[in-house]
């Protein structure tokens, strides 16, 4: 079919159409090698060389900073794209993408004072810099293990004053682009008596920095090119300029910007789109290796049938959701992307899940990419702060106590 990821006839900025036809153009290497990084739970290095010579890794990089200013909407049509072909490149992109767009676009929305701003246009000026002009790879590495990615705790990992800049001491798990990335953008807490969130910092850490190891092994059921080892960090001394967001500015991004959390999900589109289209092309005997049709059994027209409901069903959610996102949304709007982001993670699964039954036997052998779509998109759901899990549990939540109330 290769409509775009939006579906055909959704209305798209000509600068929309052309990066996603952009991101289009890169797809078939992406499948081509996606299959290689998988079986090698390898990074997918030739995929970030494509990126940077597409000029997408400053997609999110605002236009005054020689970026392509792409805002969350943009951004999240592109990722979905991209993960049409490979979802651990796709995944990944998230974590370099978010790295500019939330000092970017994200935090032009947000209040700062006068101090503030221009402490954060001298900072970010030399993170695009090194995106736009030197191709860096940036990392997220939020998780310890603890309650902190959950939102629910400060984070164990601590940054502390030290002449003209922090000193950094923990540790982080699942930091995807191990060994990758030339910055770990990394969430912290300013060292005090007493840890608090409203103190986490966002701070770049270069790969290089002495007193930083990559360490633990690599061997996941899914979505193994994002390499996502554990990051240690001992006395690790960066300059202020590390700073990705004022501090303070990371907490009120997380409290009046909730759809920074949604970025991970468009991934998990593009794969349900993907296991979608395969079984189409599957039973229409159109795949290689496997010619013969099924399309003429009614059982298996049911199937895709149901297949593309909950498709159109996550498609519009997700499209929904991007409408919404602003500074200060109203509840039911954060509602609703607790509600987009847990249809995307749990409907990619599932459609990959009727997929795999639909077609049947031959096509969960490795020699077809529809087995790792399978893997993969089990993994989107267990990506905090935003679990399928915890929106359930906002979702009650929110929806049954205004803030400040309680039954006391
Ligand atoms: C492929 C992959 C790539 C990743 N890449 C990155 C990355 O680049 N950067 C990064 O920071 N992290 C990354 N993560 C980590 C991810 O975001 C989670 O932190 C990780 O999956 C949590 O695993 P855990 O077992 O420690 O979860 P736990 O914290 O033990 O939670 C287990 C489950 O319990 C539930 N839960 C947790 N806390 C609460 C609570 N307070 N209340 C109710 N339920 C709760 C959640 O549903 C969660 O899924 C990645 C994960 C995967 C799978």
């Amino acid at each position: 079919m290769n409509s775009p990821v939006c579906g055909a006839g959704y209305e798209l900025t000509p600068r929309q159409r052309e990066l996603i036809a952009l991101a289009e153009s890169l797809g078939p290497r992406f499948a081509e090698r996606a299959a290689r990084y998988d079986r090698e739970a390898s990074f997918p290095h030739e995929n970030y060389a494509d990126l940077k010579a597409a000029g997408l890794l400053s997609l999110c990089v605002p236009e005054k900073f020689g970026g392509r200013g792409a805002d969350l909407k943009s951004y999240s049509l592109v990722s979905a794209t991209l993960g049409k072909y490979c979802g651990a490149t796709a995944l990944t992109f998230n974590m370099h993408a978010c790295s500019t767009l939330w000092p970017g676009v994200l935090s032009d929305a947000l209040d700062m004072t006068d101090e503030q701003r221009a402490e954060h246009e001298k900072h970010r000026a030399i993170h695009f810099a090194r995106v736009v002009s030197e191709g860096a790879i940036y990392a997220q590495p939020f998780s310890e293990g603890s309650a902190a990615a959950a939102g629910r705790a400060p984070f164990g990992t601590t940054a502390t004053r030290a002449d003209g800049g922090w000193l950094i001491n923990g540790r982080k798990i699942f930091a995807s682009l191990s060994g990758a990335a030339n910055y770990y953008g990394l969430l912290c807490t300013e060292n005090k008596p007493e840890l608090s969130m409203r103190d986490t910092l966002y701070i770049a850490v270069p790969a290089t920095a002495p007193g930083l190891t990559v360490t633990g092994e690599w061997d996941p059921l899914g979505m193994r090119g994002t390499v996502s080892r554990n990051l240690v960090f001992k006395d690790v001394f960066v300059p202020d300029e590390a700073q990705m967001m004022p501090r303070g500015v990371y907490f009120q991004a997380a409290s009046r910007w909730p759809h920074m959390f949604t970025t991970l999900s468009p991934t998990y589109l593009g794969i349900a789109i993907a296991a979608y289209e395969f079984t189409v092309a599957y039973l229409r005997g159109e795949i290689q290796g496997v010619p013969v049709k099924r399309r003429m059994y009614p059982t298996k027209q049911i199937a895709v049938a149901e297949m593309w409901v909950k498709l159109e069903q996550t498609r519009a959610l997700f499209l929904r959701m991007l409408e919404d996102a602003r500074v200060d949304p109203p509840k039911e709007a954060r509602l609703r992307a607790y509600a987009a982001q847990f249809t995307l993670m749990e409907n990619a699964n599932d459609i990959c899940r009727l997929a795999i039954r639909t077609c049947g036997g031959q096509s969960m052998l490795k020699s077809l990419p529809l087995e790792r779509m399978y893997r993969d998109s089990r993994c989107g759901s267990l990506m905090l702060p935003w679990t399928a899990e915890l929106c359930l549990d906002r979702i009650g939540r929110e929806a049954l106590y205004e803030p400040g109330e309680s039954d006391e």
